[in-house]
């Protein structure tokens, strides 16, 4: 395998790709608020650290590449190492770049490392080095590495023991949402109403935040809604916790919206505008929670293209007073 992988060393990965843009004064306006540098000198000279950007190719990727890091990769996967991890680069800098230099590049697979094995998995060290120039004089280099490998066995029986362990997450209960904690306890789900404009509101906030008023009522939802949106989990892994799984954002009847979890249905066979009906999981002896499960047809329900529509009452409901 390795004498495979070394086969690599030294063949061009790109050859004289072209920067999508010139060098430019808003690109570089961007990454220096991105970064936080509000006062520097730029953008009369781009910062040094600015020079990979003018080499990425986009989603639409770039001119120039040849296909043999994919080829490379290509094998690295089919032989089992199938996970990727950024793991470092360096970079030299010739001569500053400045609005309107036009870059090109070269890269080269530079080394392939012998099998390595680290805490994420076994796996081999990819290097590749890129070579940027502005009208046909180097202004930089940059290299960086990858490991591409298998991961490690996912549990271990110590592991193993953790997960049993590990518990859900507590909620963190303070003056501001005790009530709504109360009602779980009770078997309610509570709802704060303001007294002054009737906008209802939840998560539990002192304040209304569509007339500011102090002064609420809570009440209890019917327990009827629809799940509004939702993500489905893979990664990072949490003890408590068993991937793949949905969180829902549940757009309860009253026009307020919660996240939870969606019972009742395979994780890949949630969908927008299912209907959910409000129950209480009971967790562990110290826990309770409001769940919902899925009502009727759990089959393919709702296509996910009429996700994003909002009404007006429920704009006003939501998104205020965070
Ligand atoms: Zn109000």
């Amino acid at each position: 395998m390795y004498e495979r992988l070394r086969a690599y060393e030294g063949q061009a990965a790109a050859n004289s790709g072209v920067g999508k843009d010139p060098v430019n004064e808003p690109m570089i306006r961007h990454w220096c608020e991105a970064m936080g540098d509000a006062g520097s000198a730029y953008p009369a000279t781009a910062p040094a650290t600015m020079l990979q950007v003018w080499t990425m190719g986009g989603l639409s990727g770039n001119a120039g590449r040849t296909g043999v890091y994919d080829e490379l990769f290509a094998l690295l996967e089919e032989a089992g190492y199938t996970s990727i991890v950024a793991t470092d680069s360096e970079q030299e800098y010739f001569r500053p770049l400045r609005p309107g230099d036009r870059v090109t590049f070269d890269a080269t697979i530079e080394s392939v490392s012998p099998r390595k094995t680290t805490k994420l998995g076994t796996g081999y060290f990819v290097t590749t080095r890129m070579d940027v120039r502005v009208d046909g004089e180097p202004v930089g280099s940059h290299r960086f590495r990858i490991l591409k490998y298998a991961p490690a066995a996912k549990r271990s029986a110590q592991s193993a023991a953790a997960k049993e362990r590990a518990q859900r997450p507590r909620p963190v209960v303070n003056r501001d949402n005790a009530g709504f904690w109360e009602g779980v306890a009770d078997g309610k789900l509570l709802i704060q109403r303001c007294d002054a404009c009737r906008t209802p509101r939840f998560p539990w906030l002192p304040g209304c935040g569509s007339c500011g008023s102090a002064h609420w009522t809570a009440f209890e939802a019917s327990g009827a809604g629809a799940v509004f949106s939702y993500v489905v989990m893979h990664h990072p892994p949490f003890p408590a916790f068993d991937p793949p799984y949905a969180v829902g954002l549940i757009e309860l009847a009253e026009g307020v919206r919660m996240i939870s979890n969606v019972v009742g249905v395979p994780y890949d066979k949630v969908r927008i505008g299912m209907p959910v009906e409000l129950e209480f999981l009971r967790v562990d002896a110290e826990l309770t929670l409001p769940v919902f499960r899925a009502t009727g047809d759990t089959g393919a329900g709702a296509s996910d293209s009429d996700s994003g529509s909002e009404s007006d009452s429920n704009a006003a409901a939501h998104g205020k007073g965070r």
